[in-house]
C-alpha cells in the first residue's frame, strides 16, 4: 500500500511497530531486564529453498501480437493439462501434449480463445525463507507462514514481535514467531507451492514443533498447506499422531479445530459487538468497509452480514466494489469462489458499483476493517476517513502517523492485538484438541472464544479509560496505570504485563 508523503521517511517497519512498546513499557514501568528480553527477537532463522519447476506458456506482448498472427490454432489439451495461473501465463505439464497437433514458430503458439504464448522453460528456482521466533517466555513460539512477494526480515521481526504481544493479550501459553517465503504465488501452480511448502518445513524441522515453535495460515497460505506441512513434518516418526499440533489452521477433517477457518473474523465482530454494547448500540445496520476478502475479510463481512449489519464496500487487492444500500455478501463470496475467478477477487462483481482504489476509505460507514496488509491506514488516509471505529483485522494496518490523526479525530482503534487474536486463539483450542485427541463442536469453541476476547477486550478497555473493576469474567484492577490512555498503549500494557510476570516469577537463566 502506498506510503503518504508524511509518511515516506520511514523507519523500519519494525522500530514503528515498537513504538507502542517503548510507550507501554515507559508507562508501567516495565522491570529494565525484561525490557531488554523483549526488544530483539530470540532468533532469527534465514535461509533458502530451491524447487523445480514447469514450464510456461507465457503471453506474447501486445508489439509481438502482428508478427504471429497468421500462426495457425495449435489443438492442445486444455484443462488441467494447461494449469492457469492468477498472472495470466499457462503451467504446462507433459500431458497436455498428447494427441496433440501443435504448429510453433519461434517458440509461440496459438491456444484457441486463449491466444498466443511463447513457451519458457522451467528448471530450478530458489526463494529466500524466514522464520522469526520472537518470544518463548509464556510457551512454544506460534505465529503464521506468509507467501508474498514483498516479506522481508524486517517485516517479519515487526509481525513475529505481534505475535509476542497477541498471545499474552488472549492469555494463551503460546509465544510470538512468524514467517514465510518471498514468493508471488499468483506465478506458480499449486503443485509447486506445495513444493515450497515442503520444502519450507523441511528445511525448519529441527526448529519447530509441537511444544517448540507451532506455525498457522497468514495471508496466502491456507488448510490445505498446513495439512501438508503437517505431513512433512510427521513423515516417518514413530508417533506422528502425537505430533498432529505441529501447524493449527489445517482441515477440520485432520484435526483442525470446528470454528478455525473464521476464528478471526469471528474475533473482530466479538470486539465490534462489545464496542457497540459500550455505545448503547447494536451493529444492526450499521455500515462497514473491508479491505482484504481473503481468510479474515470475508469471515468478518459473512458474520457481520448476518448481524443486520450493511458492507458497503469491499476492496481487495485487483478490485473495490461499493453499493450503499449493502453488497449482497453471500452473492460476492460466491463470485470470489467460482472456480473460474484464479485471484479469487471482487472484481467484477455485478452486485455493486467500481469505485477508485484511493476513493475506498473515502467511502461512507460507521466502521472500517481494514484485513489485508500493512500499512494500509497512513495519516493522509486517517484524514479522511468519515467512520467512527476502525477495527484492526490485519495486522499493522495503521502507521504511526495514522494512529495520531485517528486520535486526534476522535475515531475508536480496535487494535489488532486484540481485534485479530481470535485466529491465533482457536488454534491454541485446535492444539489443545490434537494433544487430547478430542473434537470440539463449533458452538463450544465459540462460546470459548467469545468469553476469552470479550474478557481481554474488556481489560483493554478499563485500562484505556481508567476503570479498574472485578466482574464475573475478569478482574482489571490489577492492569490499570492510573490515567486514561489510547487503546494501543493499553493493550501493549496488558501483555507487557502477563509477560513480565513470567520473567520475574520464574526468574531469568543465567
Ligand atoms: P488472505 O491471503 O486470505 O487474504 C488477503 C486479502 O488481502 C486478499 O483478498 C487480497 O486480495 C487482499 N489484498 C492484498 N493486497 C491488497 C491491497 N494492496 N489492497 C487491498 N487488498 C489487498 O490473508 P488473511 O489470512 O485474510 O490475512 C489478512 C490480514 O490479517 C493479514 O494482515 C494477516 O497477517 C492478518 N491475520 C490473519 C489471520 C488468519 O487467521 N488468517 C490471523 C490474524 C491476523
Amino acid at each position: 500500500m502506498k506510503a503518504s508523503r508524511k509518511d515516506s521517511h520511514r523507519k523500519s517497519l519494525f522500530d514503528e511497530s515498537m513504538e507502542a512498546f517503548y510507550r507501554a513499557a515507559e508507562l508501567i514501568k516495565l522491570d529494565p531486564r525484561v525490557r531488554l528480553e523483549l526488544e530483539e527477537p530470540d532468533f532469527e532463522h534465514i535461509f533458502y529453498i530451491t524447487i523445480e519447476t514447469r514450464d510456461r506458456l507465457v503471453p506474447v506482448t501486445k508489439e509481438e501480437e502482428a508478427r504471429f498472427k497468421d500462426l495457425p490454432a495449435s489443438s492442445v489439451k486444455a484443462g488441467e493439462a494447461l494449469e492457469p495461473l492468477a498472472n495470466g501465463q499457462l503451467v504446462l505439464h507433459r500431458r497436455a501434449l498428447l494427441k496433440a497437433d501443435i504448429t510453433l514458430r519461434e517458440g509461440v503458439l496459438r491456444i484457441p480463445k486463449r491466444g498466443l504464448f511463447r513457451i519458457e522453460k522451467g528448471g530450478p528456482k530458489k526463494f529466500k525463507a524466514y522464520r522469526i521466533q520472537y518470544n518463548q517466555v509464556r510457551g512454544p513460539y506460534k505465529g503464521g507462514v506468509r507467501f508474498h512477494k514483498d516479506v522481508s526480515l524486517d517485516l517479519f521481526k515487526a509481525l513475529a514481535a505481534d505475535m509476542t504481544w497477541k498471545t499474552a493479550i488472549a492469555d494463551i501459553p503460546f509465544g510470538g514467531a512468524k514467517g514465510g517465503v518471498r514468493i508471488d504465488p499468483s506465478a506458480y501452480s499449486k503443485e509447486e507451492i506445495e513444493h515450497v511448502s515442503l520444502r519450507f518445513i523441511y528445511k525448519l524441522k529441527s526448529v519447530i514443533g509441537p511444544y517448540v515453535d507451532i506455525p498457522a495460515p497468514d495471508v496466502n497460505t491456507n488448510p490445505e498447506i498446513m495439512a501438508i506441512m503437517m505431513r512433512q513434518f510427521t513423515d516417518g516418526e514413530r508417533m506422528p499422531h502425537a505430533m498432529r499440533g505441529v501447524v493449527t489452521g489445517k482441515d477440520v477433517r485432520i484435526g483442525g479445530s470446528e470454528g478455525r477457518a473464521k476464528a478471526t473474523g469471528q474475533g473482530t465482530v466479538y470486539c465490534l459487538e462489545e464496542w457497540a454494547r459500550w455505545r448503547g448500540e447494536s451493529l444492526a445496520g450499521k455500515r462497514v468497509l473491508v479491505q482484504g476478502f481473503g481468510n479474515v475479510g470475508t469471515a468478518s463481512a459473512e458474520i457481520l452480514h448476518a448481524l443486520g449489519a450493511k458492507i458497503v464496500g469491499v476492496q481487495d487487492a485487483y478490485g473495490t466494489v461499493h453499493n450503499e444500500k449493502g453488497l449482497d455478501v453471500p452473492a460476492l463470496l460466491a463470485h470470489a469462489a467460482a472456480p473460474d475467478n484464479l485471484r479469487r477477487s471482487v472484481e467484477g462483481f455485478t452486485g455493486g458499483t467500481k469505485v477508485a482504489r484511493e476513493d475506498f476509505w473515502r467511502l461512507d460507514a460507521e466502521i472500517a476493517i481494514p484485513a489485508a496488509l500493512g500499512q494500509s491506514i497512513t495519516g493522509d488516509v486517517a484524514e479522511h476517513l468519515k467512520c467512527q471505529v476502525v477495527a484492526e483485522g490485519a495486522n499493522g494496518p495503521t502507521t504511526p502517523d495514522g494512529d495520531k490523526v485517528l486520535g486526534d479525530r476522535k475515531i475508536d482503534l480496535i487494535p489488532d492485538i486484540i481485534c485479530n487474536a481470535g485466529g491465533v486463539t482457536v488454534s491454541y483450542y485446535e492444539w489443545l484438541q490434537n494433544l487430547r485427541m478430542e473434537h470440539w463442536t463449533e458452538a463450544d469453541v465459540n462460546n470459548r472464544l467469545e468469553r476469552a476476547i470479550k474478557a481481554n477486550f474488556g481489560i483493554i478497555h478499563d485500562i484505556a479509560t481508567n476503570s479498574p473493576q472485578k466482574t464475573p469474567l475478569y478482574d482489571s484492577r490489577r492492569f490499570v496505570v492510573g490515567k486514561k490512555i489510547d487503546m494501543r498503549t493499553a493493550a501493549m500494557a496488558l501483555a507487557l504485563r502477563r509477560i513480565e510476570n513470567h520473567y520475574l516469577l520464574e526468574g531469568f537463566s543465567q
